[in-house]
């Protein structure tokens, strides 16, 4: 059976960031010693956003997955007004704080992300499940400064609607019946825009006005600047990712031996 936590389990320590439902703290779990950050959910804020259904899913997901660039739940538990998650601890915060710092990541860098999450992605989507919602601002980084996906809100379980689906699978078209594979690369499409932003400091479909923004997507409007100078390589893998039709979009396997991202990640790396 598994353990039922609560509060007193935990010493309390500084606090690490504030959300949108709550605040994060640092904990220590007081028998193992063990290091974790607790995220403090207020339920009527849940309540209030109508995001009670997007936390529970958040937490069925994330609590099964392992993998070194995905961060752990470890747990969960609460009272009358709060949500308590235990998550893993990432002792260097967050990625675009350091996007913002740098400007922009030498071409070293961003090949060593982009593996690590093509890694991570190809991982969750043998799991069926999809993230949806990669992007700077959800990823932390770990203590070697390694990459965690954080924040599964936005993330499904294809399996489910599978389940659902068992009975009709016959009557399906392939496009359908392809929708698992289908649907998990809007995942390296934004891979692809994250390649971009690592390199260039800015997304690459930008633009002032949001109506603006949708019809450079629309179209792919993928334009490289002159500055900051980057590969052909990287820019060429980029191409190959943001693609309008997504069954023609470099499938993850393939861009973790394009020759830009052999060339900067080291291969025992990417065994
Ligand atoms: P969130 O509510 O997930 O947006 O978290 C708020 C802030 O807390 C984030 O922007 C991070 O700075 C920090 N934070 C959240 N989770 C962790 C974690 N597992 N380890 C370290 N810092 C975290």
């Amino acid at each position: 059976m598994e353990k039922r936590w609560t509060l007193s389990d935990f010493e309390i320590g500084k606090p690490l960031g504030k959300g949108k439902f709550g605040q994060v703290f640092l904990a220590r779990e007081k028998k193992s010693n063990h290091i974790v950050a607790i995220k403090v959910l207020f339920k009527n804020q849940l309540k209030q956003s109508q995001a009670v259904h997007q936390l529970r899913r958040e937490v069925e997901i994330q609590s099964h997955l392992r993998h070194p660039n995905i961060l752990r739940l470890y747990g969960y538990f609460y009272d009358q007004t709060k949500v308590f998650l235990i998550l893993e601890y990432a002792a260097k915060g967050e990625l675009y704080k350091e996007l913002q710092k740098c400007k922009y990541f030498s071409e070293k860098r961003s090949a060593m992300y982009i593996a690590s999450i093509a890694r991570a992605l190809i991982y969750l989507h043998g799991k069926h499940v999809i993230h949806r919602d990669i992007k700077p601002e959800n990823l932390l980084l770990g203590q070697q400064g390694e990459i965690k996906i954080a924040d599964f809100g936005w993330s499904v379980h294809t399996f489910n609607r599978r389940q659902t689906m068992c009975g009709t699978l016959d009557y399906l078209p392939p496009e359908m019946v392809e929708s698992v594979e289908h649907d998990a690369s809007v995942d390296i499409w934004s891979l692809g825009v994250l390649c971009y932003e690592f390199l260039y400091g800015v997304p690459p479909f930008e633009a002032i006005d949001h109506s603006v923004t949708y019809k450079r997507i629309i179209e792919v409007d993928l334009k490289f600047p002159l500055e900051p100078i980057v590969s052909p390589g990287a820019k060429d893998l980029i191409s190959q990712i943001l693609v309008k039709d997504s069954s023609q979009r470099l499938p993850l396997h393939k861009l973790l031996k394009h020759p830009w991202i052999i060339q900067h990640v080291d291969h025992s790396e990417i065994c």
